[in-house]
Order: structure tokens, then sequence, then C-alpha cells
């Protein structure tokens, strides 16, 4: 099986495969570490986390490296204005990132390269760029790249820059403007900011030559795959290009993927709007952290995404059906054999769902044969149809999907616990749910220890106690729930 994927710069489906026949050269942008990541942010590191888990599931090795922006204009002026140094400025945002990468289950890339760790590489690369007739030096002793030196710009984006001037620059970090300029690639250093001494001066990078160094620093100065969202196309991506390939006069990326911004109750997100959300914004209102991700992706990465409160209901309610069915999945007794109904039920969801996802990663149409197998094994099981050798098929399916998917499993205690702690500690504490705040102050030992004794109150009789014990726990959304197998509970 083979990932058929939109390559940007091809404007097709192109397969997917690593160049080296060894392992998947891929690189995708990373956060500007000046806020705490919104939801946007993270639909593009989930969509990007769905790629890298449905490539490992057909048997893809990977080389992924992922850069964190730890110097630009924002952070400069941030940490200038807070009275700190940008290390510190930037570091609580780092960690607050990596934290959040694990309540959503993205997986972490094998390669993590820090902006401001890799200064000299930049420097080595502009001064090739000087050296190749692409790069001219300002008086104020910034460097700039001469888009006039790069015929080929624009082909990433499509853009016509048929009106381009020659000469015009543009020095802040992010631009929209849709005339190209020259761009700043070291930007000399004010006073009072964060420099380096360098062969080419006293000065910081600028944000676009970050990318080209420390990817083809890690890659090679040609690599499979370069991933990020759709606003990063042009002109960062399209910069990263025009950088790296004046020196080394190979096609940089050759596969280029770019994951769709999404909308917000149907607007774009905006802190004025106060559609503006971060994902502890969202665990402080109670969601979990897997309806979260779910929200995320189900719809596919080249869609936009409206992303709503009923879509996180939805998500919650789609999840607790898997993993109720995943329990009764594992306790079931099943008499041993198997039938041909579900046998061939679990292979036609199996290839559906393979299929969907190697179009193009369409995980909308991926998850639709999952459900459908879920209440066909479901009405088995009621109908007494269902057997030992079902179970093993249907949950190879399950496992499947939960490689790339990952929500069956609970994970979501965890996440929640930080994000209140977090708040607790940020000031944000009014921002807590107050049921959340209730049903998460308990500990699952707690649970579990109220719950034996609750089961030592029945057996002496004592029911008025056992009452008691299971109102207190569903009081904070513990349920409870009494099975021939035992007690289990969950939180709502
Ligand atoms: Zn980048």
């Amino acid at each position: 099986m083979t990932l058929r994927l939109f390559n940007t710069l091809s404007g097709q489906l192109d397969e997917l495969v690593p160049s080296d026949g060894h392992a998947l050269r891929m690189y995708a942008c990373g956060p500007t570490v000046y806020d705490y990541g919104h939801i946007g942010n993270f639909r593009t590191f989930l969509e990007i986390d769905v790629l890298r888990r449905f490539l490992k599931l057909i048997g893809m090795r990977l080389q992924h490296v992922m850069n964190i922006t730890d110097v630009d204009d924002k952070i400069i002026r941030n940490a200038a204005q807070a009275g700190v140094s940008i290390g510190d400025y930037t570091r609580p945002y780092v960690e607050a990132f990596f934290e959040d990468l694990e309540a959503l289950r993205i997986e972490r890339p094998e390669q993590i390269a820090r902006a401001t760790e890799h200064i000299p590489r930049m420097v080595e690369l502009i001064q090739k760029l000087v050296a190749a007739g692409a790069a001219y030096r300002t008086d104020d002793g910034s460097w700039y790249f001469r888009l006039a030196s790069f015929p080929a710009y624009g082909k990433l984006s499509k853009k016509d820059l048929s009106g381009m001037e020659d000469g015009a620059r543009v020095d802040v970090d992010e631009y929209e403007k849709d005339s190209a300029r020259d761009f700043a690639l070291w930007k000399a250093a004010k006073p009072g900011e964060t420099s380096w001494e360098t062969p080419i001066g006293r000065g910081r990078p600028g944000w676009h030559i970050e990318c080209s160094a420390m990817s083809m620093e890690f890659l090679g100065d040609s690599f499979d795959l370069h991933a990020g969202g759709e606003d990063l196309m042009f002109p960062h991506h399209e910069n990263e290009i025009a950088q790296s390939e004046s020196v080394t006069h190979q096609t940089f990326a050759r596969h280029w993927m770019h994951v769709r911004f999404l909308l917000v109750d149907g607007r774009k997100m905006s802190k004025s709007e106060g559609n503006f959300f971060t994902l502890r914004d969202l665990l402080l209102k109670g969601y979990k952290a897997s309806a979260i991700r779910l929200a995320l992706i189900s719809v596919p990465y080249r869609h936009q995404l409206n992303f709503t409160f009923d879509g996180l209901v939805d998500a919650t309610a789609a999840i607790g059906r898997l993993r109720t069915f995943h329990a009764r999945l594992r306790a079931g007794k099943f008499p041993p054999g198997e039938t041909p109904e579900m046998q061939a039920a679990a292979e036609k969801a199996l290839n559906d769902y393979m299929a969907a996802l190697s179009n193009d990663l369409n995980t909308a149409e991926a998850r639709a044969p999952i459900f459908d197998l879920v209440r066909a094994a479901n009405t088995a099981m009621d109908q007494d149809r269902f057997l030992a050798g079902d179970r093993d098929a249907v949950a190879k399916v399950l496992a499947d999907f939960d490689a790339v998917f990952s929500v069956i499993e609970d994970r979501d205690t965890e996440p929640t616990r930080r994000a209140i702690a977090w708040a607790q500690q940020a000031g944000r504490a009014a921002d807590i749910a107050p049921e959340l705040l209730a049903k998460s102050s308990i500990t699952d030992e707690e649970i579990n220890a109220l719950l034996a004794e609750r089961d030592t109150a029945k057996k002496r009789r004592d029911f008025q106690r056992a009452d008691q014990i299971r109102k207190q726990l569903t009081d904070i959304g513990i349920l409870i729930e009494d099975s021939k197998d035992g007690v289990r509970w969950k939180r709502k």
C-alpha cells in the first residue's frame, strides 16, 4: 500500500515514497513560541500527525524534522516589553507546546530543531547566497535576498509575479504583500535587541532562512516532503525554496503538503471576534483532549474545517461509542469459532478504511466504515451471533483505526488535570468550568477506594452507605456501571 498525497508543487496527487528507498525525509514548519498554541495551529500539527501515523501504519520509516522558531520579530518585541531575555520569554511557551502535543497525542518528530541553536548554519547559508550573487548587504548591515536572481520564484504558490519590482525590500518576518519583495535574510542588530556576533556582522536571522538552513542540515539539500499550514505557502515556503535552490541548484523539497485553515462557527478565528481558542481554553471548558483531536482531524486536511461546539459534542459521543464497544469486545465471553458475516464485515471495513486514507488522507471517508462495523458487531453481539474469532478480526480493525486516529484508549484525565493546575497557577482559575473542577478534584485511586468500600458495604447489606457512595460519585460526574463482570466507572 502507498499514499497518494496532493502535492502543491506539482498540483496533483503524487505517490509519496522515500527517494533513498529507506526513510521518508520530511520537514514540517513548527511553532513560533510567543504564545499558547490555538486550535488552528493544532489542526495543522494534527493533520501532519495523521500523515505520520498512516505512513508508519503502511510500514514506512520516517525522518521527520520540526523547527521551533524561538527568535523572530514578535518574540524580540514581547521579550523586550517584558524586560526578559528571549530564552526566558519563550521557555514557558516551548514547554506548553510540548504538553499540548502530548495532550492531543501528536507524536514527536524524530528531530526537533530550535532556531537559536543553529545560527552558524544560517550564517553559512547566507554566505553561500552572497557568493552565488543572490544576496546583498544594505547600509545598516542587514542582508537581503535578491528576488530578481531567482526566476523560478512563485512556482509553489503559482503567483504571477510579473509586476515584481527589482530592489523593493521588506524587512518584517511575516508579510502578505501580493507583489513579492526582496526579503531579509539577516537583520542588523538594533540597540537593546538580542543579537549574535557572526562573520556577516552582528545581528539575527530572518524567519525564512531558519527553515532552509535547518531542513538541509538534517535532511540534505534535497528531500522528500515539506509540510505546513496553508498560510505559510506564500511567502515563507516560496522564500525557503528561493534560498535553498539558489545555492544547491537542486529541487529543495519534491513534495509539498499544505493544511487548510479552520473557521470557528463559520468565521475566521480572531481574538477581536471572540471566537479564538487555545487548546487550554477548550480543556478548561470541560471538553476532552480526545474529542478535540477527533473533531480537528475528521475533516480531511485539504478541506476547510468549520469548528463548532456542536462538533465537539458529536466527537465526544462518537468516542464514547467506540470506547464502550471496545470494552464490550474485550470483556465479552464469546463462544469459539467465527461467523462468515463478521469476518467479511471486518475485512471490508479495514479495506475501505485503508483505501480512504491512502487517497490523500481522507479521514472523513476513513472513519465511516469503522462506525459501521461497530454498529454491525454490536447488533451481532446482541443477537448472540458473535464468536471469539470475530473478536480478533474486529479488534485488528480497531487497532489499525486507532494507530492513526488515536482516540480509543482513554488518556483524557491527565491533560485535563494539567490544564486545571496550569490555570490555577496562571491566574486563570475563573476560566475553569465548575463541574470540571469537582470531577477532576478526585483521583482514580480515590474513586477505586470508594468503589471498594461500596462493594464491602453491599456485601454486609449496608445499602444506605452503598447508595451514598454512588450518589457522591455521580454528583461529580463519575458514571458507575454495574455489570456481571464487576463494576466499571468513567468520567462523564
Ligand atoms: Zn518554516
